[in-house]
Formats: structure tokens, C-alpha cells, sequence
């Protein structure tokens, strides 16, 4: 039997510095935050367009609680289906261009859900190393054989797509959390169909931020109607929480009697399927293309200011995530540290959310930071990287 030593584990993590703790914000206001009595500018959210503080959402919110009040009250087969579901579930098919959708609770739960439910022992399933903890867990959970390629490394994914045997499914994100950068999806759309495999793409990072209408990086291609399974989340650049899976009807119908963190969960709030409803409305119109505009100023202004100095990391300028890799996990730490005592909130990014030794600040511009304070933060974390070194 194993030792229930926790403290060693503990102690561990502080020595490699892996140490992670919760640090509660008190106040939220938009991008502006406060924690532990300091005003921070935000730069580590996911709510791309800044809408989960928008006016139009909160209204959103307060017109479905008085309709719809609070909990969904049971999982969806029994009496959990609300109309407002169905409604959101149509929005976000027509969105994705499928014939048909399907909403869990979270993103977490859709990738557990469906990648079991189509998959199992005897087939194989294709990962990108960098690939979303969901994504890798849902594999896992299948039973089928898994086999990793290195970041978009076609050519080993091809060889690993002529070896592989019974149902073959290809997993990879869009637009990556932790790096930015961009998946080689045309040459991964013909490599699956040269093979006959089938492809889901994550596009958690890439909803809202590109493409037609915020339609995400494979509508951005064109390459919409090519692809199998459309997997997104509410809970980023929508502002709310839970997640979605967009496919044919008939994936969609094996997904409601087969995806067990869809069957056996209560469904969704239905005031957040109405609010989530409309913001995909916003986000699809014109004061989306506004925020998206905004966005990637905002984006653009620290690209270039990073080219200026030198430092050019692969990330793609167009969506919002732009990685600064530090390597080592304690000097992350350190310059995330002073960069808060500067009144900017980054977070630093650490194994095992990463690999080992490629530790980072993971800037996050979003539509509503002033440009001029994008600039400044970068100007002062490399004045407190380069005295540091
Ligand atoms: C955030 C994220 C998820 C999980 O979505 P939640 O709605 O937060 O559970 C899945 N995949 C990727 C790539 C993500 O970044």
C-alpha cells in the first residue's frame, strides 16, 4: 500500500515550485478587479470580448431568472428540457453551420461525454500533445488506443493514421489555450479524409474571436462542412458557463442516449441557455465585429511591440491569447508577482498546465483594456524581466 503522506506531496510541490493556491477576487468590474485590496487590470481572463460584465448580459441574466427562475430542476431525459434549451441548441447549430447541437454544463463534460460515446476499445484515437486535460481524459476514459502526435507535426500524424485501426478519430484544438498559435487545420481536414477518419475540434479559444460572425478558426477556412464534430464552450468569449457539442443529427441522437455527463447531469440553467442565447446574437453581429475590432487592436499594439524588442513567439495575432515563455517555473512566478504589485493581474503558467521548464506568462488582451495599458504592462514586465536576469 502507499504511504498517505500528504505533507511530503505538499512540500514537493512548494520545492519544484508548483505550488498553486485559490486567491479570491473581491471585486469584479469588467477588466478592472480587485484582489487582496489591489486594483488590478485583468489580463488572464478567457471572456475575450468582455461580455460577462456587459450590460446586455446581465440584463440577459435578470429577464431569464424572472421567467425561468433558478435550477433546470433534473437531468435533460427526465424533466430537465426546457424550451429556451432547444431554442439555444437550434442558435448554435445554425451557427456552426451543423443540422444539429447539443449542450452540457461545461466544456469539461462535453469532451467527456462524447468522445466515450462514439469511441471505445479496438479504435484509435489521434491527439495533438498540446491538447486541452478534457480532451486527454475523455480519450482515456473511452477505453480506445491513444496516440499522441507532437504539436501539429503532420507527417506523424500521417503515419500514425496508417497504422491505426478500427474507428479513427483525430482530437485537437483550434486555437491552443496556453500557446495562441493556430492548428495546421486544412492539412489535417485532408489527412483525415484521405483516411476516412473523423475530426473533433475544440474550438474553446477561437469561438467569438475568429472568423465570420465569431464563427471560429474552421468557419475562418472555410472548412466548416469538412469537419465531423464541432466541439465549444459558452464559458469564454460568450461570458457565461457551460459548453456545446455541434454535429449531424444523427451523432447528436447517438450523444443524447450515450453521453453519460450529458444523461446522468442536471441540465443547464435555463436562464443561462436564454442569456447564452442572446449573447450568441450579440456576438454574431455587429457590436460582436466591434469588440472583435477592439480585441485585436489590442492584440495587434503587443504583437508589435514584441517584434520591436526582438521577440517573436509563434501564437496567431488574430485570436487572444499571446504567451511570453519564461522556461523556468519560480522566475514565472517572480515577474507574474511583481507585475501584480504593479497593479496588472497575468498569471503565470506552470507544469503541469504546460510542459516542464516552458513556464509562462499567458497574456490575455481582451476587448476592453484601454490600449495604452496593454502597451505599459508589457513595458514593464520586460523592464522586470531584464533586471531580474
Ligand atoms: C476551457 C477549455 C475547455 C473546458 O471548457 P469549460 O467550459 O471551461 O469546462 C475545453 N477545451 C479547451 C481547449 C479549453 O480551453
Amino acid at each position: 500500500m502507499r504511504d498517505w503522506n500528504v505533507t511530503s506531496e505538499l512540500d514537493e510541490l512548494h520545492a519544484q515550485g508548483l505550488w498553486r493556491e485559490l486567491r479570491p477576487l473581491e471585486e469584479v468590474n469588467g477588466v478592472i478587479v480587485k484582489r487582496e485590496g489591489r486594483e488590478l487590470i485583468n489580463f488572464s481572463s478567457n471572456d475575450y470580448l468582455g461580455l460577462a460584465c456587459s450590460e446586455e448580459l446581465r440584463q440577459a441574466l435578470v429577464e431569464g431568472v424572472s421567467k425561468y427562475g433558478g435550477g433546470s430542476g433534473a437531468s435533460r431525459l427526465v424533466c430537465g428540457t426546457h424550451r429556451v434549451h432547444m431554442d439555444l441548441e437550434e442558435a448554435l447549430a445554425d451557427f456552426k453551420r451543423t443540422e444539429a447541437a447539443l449542450c452540457f454544463s461545461s466544456g469539461f463534460a462535453v469532451a467527456l461525454g462524447t468522445i466515450p460515446a462514439l469511441m471505445g476499445s479496438g479504435d484509435t484515437i489521434l491527439l495533438d500533445k498540446l491538447c486541452h486535460a478534457s480532451l486527454v481524459d475523455a480519450a482515456r476514459l473511452s477505453g480506445a488506443v491513444i496516440r499522441v502526435f507532437p504539436h501539429n507535426h503532420l507527417e506523424k500524424l500521417s503515419r500514425l493514421l496508417g497504422t491505426a485501426t478500427g474507428r479513427v478519430l483525430i482530437v485537437t484544438e483550434s486555437i491552443f489555450s496556453m500557446d495562441g498559435d493556430a492548428a495546421a487545420l486544412r492539412e489535417i481536414v485532408e489527412l483525415k479524409e484521405k483516411h476516412g477518419a473523423w475530426l473533433l475540434l475544440d474550438e474553446a479559444h477561437a469561438v467569438g474571436v475568429l472568423g465570420p460572425q465569431g464563427r471560429g478558426l474552421a468557419a475562418a477556412l472555410g472548412l466548416e462542412n469538412r469537419i465531423e464534430l464541432h466541439m465549444g464552450t459558452l464559458s469564454k468569449s460568450l461570458g457565461l458557463s457551460g459548453g456545446y457539442l455541434a454535429a449531424s443529427r444523427q451523432v447528436i441522437d447517438l450523444l443524447i442516449n450515450r453521453a453519460r455527463s450529458f444523461i446522468y447531469s442536471t441540465s443547464p440553467p435555463p436562464h443561462v441557455a436564454h442569456a447564452a442565447a442572446k449573447m450568441l446574437q450579440l456576438l454574431r453581429g455587429e457590436h460582436g465585429d466591434s469588440l472583435r475590432f477592439r480585441l485585436r487592436s489590442n492584440v495587434t499594439s503587443l504583437s508589435q511591440r514584441m517584434e520591436a524588442v526582438g521577440l517573436s513567439q509563434q501564437y496567431t495575432p488574430a485570436a487572444g491569447i499571446v504567451p511570453f515563455i519564461v522556461g523556468d517555473e519560480r522566475a514565472a512566478v517572480v515577474v507574474s508577482e511583481r507585475l501584480f504589485e504593479a497593479g496588472y493581474l497575468v498569471p503565470a503558467i506552470r507544469f503541469p498546465t504546460v510542459a516542464r521548464g516552458k513556464a509562462r506568462l499567458r497574456i490575455s488582451p481582451t476587448a476592453l483594456q484601454p490600449t495604452q495599458k496593454v502597451v505599459g504592462m508589457f513595458n514593464i514586465m520586460l523592464d522586470i524581466i531584464k533586471s531580474s536576469s
